[in-house]
Parts: structure tokens; C-alpha cells; sequence
């Protein structure tokens, strides 16, 4: 049901807005500035095909559920140091964007940039540090969802209903169970948290698989990876397998009984993306047709130079795996990218129209193949 203002944003304005309306005016806001603003080409003629694109693009993420499916939630998101804040819910309201995978990053403590940019595990976590770190950000995401107005999706009916209401949804992520430390308990303990949605391998050697940037110790999936995968497939959790080598990607397919999840990435060698230090974290044709047979879905990341290259990164993976496997996970954090928060989230959509997508297409991609791997995985 529709609310009033005064329930949405805790001041009372004079006119009763609904969530939908609100959601759904902000945008509109955004695309006015797209066409006041210089996003256009100046013309009439030209500005009313912006103004036309544009509109379309909204149309897109008002029939479809949008997703980003891996997401740190920008500069001042999960991995900063600032107090929960309204930023994340007013960025998906201004570009209408409907759910973040909001993902925290139990190894973060750990974490240092080495001399060629890449993250590297800098020693070997204490024993319960990486889990006392996660349940802290579980309690931060606690205190964002509370107070400002963000519903945390614990079901696919959750994703729906918040989308109807025009109301943004994070669904609970997590970057590498490197927490675990053999006790599956713990990862039913974040599933009771609301946590839906989790990656096996991040940066930090752990004994569920190999990482593909770091040393190969266990050549694929481990015996305790598999019993992960189950173990996460029972309880309810969208399985992600990216930064995972192939070789544990592939062993990960093997076990699967659900579509997988790969959150992060770009076809390697990606010619939209250019040359990159992220090289080691694109994956090989081949590595990208094992995720789609399960049914499941891969995102492109944001590191590209501009939205209409993004676009071009987005066809390079749908060339490879077809429309219906391909998602937008930009991996929003400190590191700059095309979206650096999510008012561009509608002009994203527009340079998907724009590239050749069909509404149909932009919509399925812009969270339709997400929504498909959520509802088989979590229900
Ligand atoms: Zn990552
Ligand atoms: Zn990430």
C-alpha cells in the first residue's frame, strides 16, 4: 500500500506524495537536468530524441525490476568509514534504480593496494577478526536500512513489492565467506541477518577455492567449497562466484544444483574496457558460457571510460553468453567507474536504448536475468 510523505522521508511536506510518485518525480528531475544540462546534443530535433530516449528509459525501469548486483554502496557506502547515511537511498531514488546488492567486505581489514594497484592480502588475519568485522557492517546495514528508508529484500515477493511502492531495496551481500573459518553455522547465522546473496573467494587465501589473483593452492574447488555451495543453496543465498579462478568456477558449476552468479567482471581482453589493471580479473569465453549453462547470469563491472563503452562491454558478454545471461554489477566503491553513484542509473539505461538494446532487452539485463537467479536460488 502507498504511504504519504511524511512515512518516506520523516518530514511532513504540505502535499501527499506516495513512494511511487516520489521515486518516480526525482527521476524525472534527473532527466530534465539530462536535458537542460548539456547530457544531450543540443538541437531541437536532437533534444527531443534525448528527451524521447530518455523517457523510454524510465518506461524501462518502471515495467522491470533494476538491479546492481554487486555494489559497496559508493565513497560514503559499507566499506567507508562514515556513519549509515541517506546517500545510497537518494542516488537509487534520483536515477530509479530498484535494488542494490549491497555487499560487504569481511577481508577489508586486511586489504592493501600493492605497487601494481592491485588489492592483496597484506598478512594472515587473527583468528575471528574477519567474522568480528563482518558482524559489525551487518549491524551498520542494520542501522541504514532503519533509518533511511531502504527495505532489506529478504524474498523475491520483498523485491516486488518495493518496486511497486517505488521504495529502494538492498539486498544483503557479502564479498568472500572468507569468515567462515570452517563453521557453516556462521553462514547461517548471516542468512538470519538477511543476507541473501554471497561470494565465495575474495582476495584473502581461504579453504573453499582458488582466487584469480592470487596463488592457485587447491587448483579449483575444495571438498569444504562444495559443501559451502550446498550449504548456501539449502539455506537461501545466491551463490557468486566472482573473483574465483576458472578452474573453481567451472568445479563450482559442477556442483551447482542453481543458476550461478558471477557479480563483477568483463570478457577478457575486453576492447570497450582498454587496457587495464584489472586484466587478471576479466574472464575467458569459455570461463563466461560455464556460468550461463547453469541458467545464471553474469555483471559488467563500471570500469569503462565512458556509458556508451559500458554499453559496448554489456554486447561483448552478450555476444559470447546471449542477452539473458548478462547483468550490471558496477562494484561501486571508492575506485572511479562510470556510475559513481546511481543518479546516472536511468542515462545508463537510456545508452543501452541508444547502443540498440530493445526495451525488452535493457529491462532483462538491467535486473530481469538477476531477478530469474534470485528467485531460483532464494525464492
Ligand atoms: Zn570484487
Ligand atoms: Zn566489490
Amino acid at each position: 500500500m502507498d504511504c504519504c510523505c511524511v512515512d518516506c522521508c520523516g518530514h511532513g511536506h504540505p502535499h501527499a506524495f506516495t513512494r511511487r510518485q516520489w521515486m518516480w518525480s526525482t527521476a524525472l528531475a534527473s532527466v530534465g537536468t539530462m536535458l537542460s544540462g548539456g547530457v544531450g546534443p543540443r538541437g531541437s530535433s536532437a533534444a527531443a530524441q534525448t528527451a524521447e530516449n530518455a523517457s523510454a528509459a524510465l518506461d524501462v525501469l518502471r515495467k522491470s525490476i533494476s538491479v546492481d548486483v554487486h555494489t559497496h554502496g559508493g565513497m560514503t557506502g559499507i566499506m567507508s568509514q562514515a556513519p549509515p547515511n541517506g546517500d545510497l537511498a537518494k542516488g537509487m531514488r534520483a536515477g530509479s534504480l530498484a535494488v542494490a546488492c549491497l555487499a560487504d567486505v569481511p577481508d577489508a581489514p586486511i586489504l592493501r593496494r600493492n605497487a601494481a594497484g592491485v588489492l592483496t592480502a597484506m598478512r594472515t588475519p587473527e583468528p575471528g577478526e574477519l567474522y568480528k568485522y563482518h558482524l559489525g557492517r551487518l549491524d551498520w546495514v542494520d542501522e541504514m536500512v532503519a533509518s533511511h528508508n531502504l527495505r532489506r529484500a529478504l524474498t523475491a515477493a520483498d523485491l516486488e513489492a518495493a518496486h511497486a511502492a517505488g521504495q529502494p531495496a538492498i539486498v544483503g551481500d557479502v564479498e568472500g565467506l572468507d569468515f567462515l573459518e570452517g563453521k557453516l553455522e556462521r553462514l547461517e547465522h548471516s542468512h538470519q541477518r538477511g543476507v541473501r546473496h554471497v561470494q565465495l573467494v575474495h582476495y584473502t587465501p581461504n579453504d573453499i577455492g582458488d582466487f584469480q589473483t592470487g596463488i592457485v593452492t587447491h587448483h579449483g574447488l575444495t571438498p569444504y567449497g562444495a559443501e559451502v555451495i550446498r550449504a548456501c543453496q539449502r539455506l537461501g543465498f545466491v551463490c557468486d562466484v566472482a573473483h574465483a579462478t576458472e578452474d573453481t568456477a567451472k568445479a563450482a558449476v559442477r556442483v551447482s544444483t542453481k543458476p550461478l552468479l558471477l557479480s563483477h567482471t568483463a570478457i577478457s581482453g575486453s576492447p570497450a574496457m582498454g587496457p587495464t589493471p584489472l586484466a587478471a580479473r576479466q574472464i575467458s569465453r569459455d570461463h563466461a558460457r560455464a556460468i550461463a549453462q547453469t541458467g545464471g547470469a553474469i555483471g559488467i563491472w563500471h570500469f569503462f571510460p565512458s556509458l556508451e563503452k559500458y554499453v559496448d562491454g554489456l554486447k561483448e558478454m552478450a555476444d559470447v553468453v546471449g542477452v539473458d545471461h548478462v547483468c550490471i554489477g558496477t562494484d561501486q566503491s571508492s575506485n572511479p567507474g562510470i556510475l559513481p553513484d546511481y543518479t546516472q542509473w536511468v542515462h545508463l539505461v537510456a545508452a543501452m536504448l541508444r547502443g540498440g538494446f530493445s526495451a525488452e532487452e535493457a529491462g532483462r539485463i538491467a535486473g530481469g536475468n538477476y531477478m530469474r537467479v534470485f528467485r531460483a536460488a532464494v525464492g
